[in-house]
């Protein structure tokens, strides 16, 4: 299975605990909130908060922030390859956790 991070995926590395691992996905929009009338809030209309999404870990419940196809939090995986396929379920994690440090 391909566990490269893409927008809406069901199932990619987690860049918390670089598991791969399920998402669940969230969708932001823009509303009035009562509690907070009267304060300094920056509110937008539709068309710019369509392009953030969240999906969240079902691992270690980490958010990930997305702004169109691009992770914007954490800090993005490096773009190594993926393992192979065949290779060991350990060694793939181990493999990933190098890869994701790989560019820092
Ligand atoms: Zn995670």
């Amino acid at each position: 299975m391909d566990y490269k991070p893409e927008l809406l995926k069901e199932n990619f590395v987690c860049p918390h605990c670089k598991i791969g691992t399920q998402h669940h996905w969230r969708f932001l929009a823009s509303q009035s909130i009562p509690e907070l009338e009267g304060q300094s809030i920056w509110y937008s209309d539709h068309s710019f908060l369509e392009h953030f999404k969240v999906s969240k870990c079902l691992n270690c419940s980490g958010p990930v922030i997305w702004f169109k196809d691009k992770i914007v939090f954490p800090t993005v995986l490096s773009e190594q390859p993926d393992p192979h396929s065949d290779m060991p379920k350990e060694i793939s994690e181990i493999y990933r956790e190098a890869a994701s440090i790989s560019s820092l």
